[in-house]
């Protein structure tokens, strides 16, 4: 997760930083709530850690703006020194999900953000089961994944949602090295089997229950992969390349190995105004894959 810690004084945002970024979270520091909403506004965050008392603009107000300003919820955690129920009541109402008091006790605030970052996780499943029961009807018979009218509609639903959240996304274009003459000397029959096996293990690579892996056409396949970065999809890709050679599908006509390989290219939402120019992007980086060699899959978009 992204943390903010909001808290004018020095030395409590670095108490803070170390616990949170000691758990593996990225963190980000602002003295001031302005500085806060700011960032809010401009940037992905996942969860903020809230002084109440500060000068100009305490937490609360802070909180309430944040509130107001965004289009998504996340986990807003108070810590403060004022142990008045009040102050309490008054964190709650201005939007803020937990209240703790200063000092700060480790293991209390490393508690909740395991706490948050499970319903923030929650919140995330929820989104892709919504997704995934939007297209049960757009069917692939033969491998069962989503089919070709399915992956433009999860596209443009994800787009829409990426943009909202301000968050990653990321697509994998996926095509199988030298599939024709595997049917040519297999058979149809074979070729068929051999791409239920592929379908397979993209599922199996691609296993958030966020991502959404699609039969784009033919023996080519394209992922969806939700809150990741194109350094997140590299691992992905490293994983599909890997996971063929470890399967050892045989294919003895292959240029490439004595198995089924597949090349790739990818592409992260950046500024585009359409979802198409990330499949575009995607496609330019698989057709450099080909020419390159094949049993790669290539991110060009440094
Ligand atoms: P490259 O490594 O450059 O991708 O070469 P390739 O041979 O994989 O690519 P090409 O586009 O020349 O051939 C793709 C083949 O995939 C041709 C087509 O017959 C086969 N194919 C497409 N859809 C299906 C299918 O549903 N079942 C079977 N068995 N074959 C299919
Ligand atoms: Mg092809
Ligand atoms: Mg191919």
């Amino acid at each position: 997760m992204r943390v903010l810690i909001v808290d004018d004084q020095h030395s409590i945002r670095i108490v803070s930083s170390s616990i949170v970024s000691s758990m593996g979270h990225d963190t980000v520091e602002v003295s001031n709530g302005q500085d806060a909403i700011d960032l809010c506004e401009k940037e992905k965050i996942d969860l903020i850690l809230m002084d109440a008392a500060m000068p100009d603009m305490d937490g609360f107000e802070t909180t309430k703006r944040i509130r107001q300003l965004s289009s998504s919820w996340f986990p807003i955690i108070f810590l403060s020194a004022k142990t008045d129920p009040k102050f309490f009541a008054e964190g709650i109402k201005s939007g803020g999900d937990i209240y703790l008091y200063k000092p700060i006790v480790p293991e209390v605030l490393e508690s909740m953000i395991h706490a948050m970052e499970r319903i923030v996780n929650i919140q995330d499943e929820l989104h892709g089961t919504k997704v995934k029961m939007e297209l049960l009807a757009y069917q692939d018979e033969l491998t069962g994944l989503v089919n070709r009218r399915g992956f433009d509609k999860a596209l443009a639903i994800e787009f829409k949602h990426a943009k909202k959240e301000k968050s990653a996304l990321s697509v994998l274009m996926i095509d199988v090295d030298n599939f024709k003459p595997f049917n040519d000397h297999y058979g149809h029959q074979a070729g068929d089997e051999c791409l239920k096996v592929v379908a397979i293990v993209l599922k199996e690579t691609a296993c958030r229950p966020t991502d959404i892996v699609t039969r784009y056409g033919g023996e080519e396949f394209a992922l969806i992969l939700p809150n990741t970065n194109l350094a997140q999809a590299e691992i992905v890709g490293d994983r599909i390349i890997a996971a063929f050679k470890k399967l050892a599908y045989g294919h003895d006509y292959s240029s490439v190995e004595n198995y089924i390989t597949v090349s790739g290219g990818m592409a992260q939402l950046m500024d585009e105004a359409e979802p198409k120019a990330i499949v575009q992007k995607a496609d330019t980086a698989l057709y450099l894959a080909k020419k390159s060699g094949r049993n790669k899959i290539l991110n060009i978009s440094e």
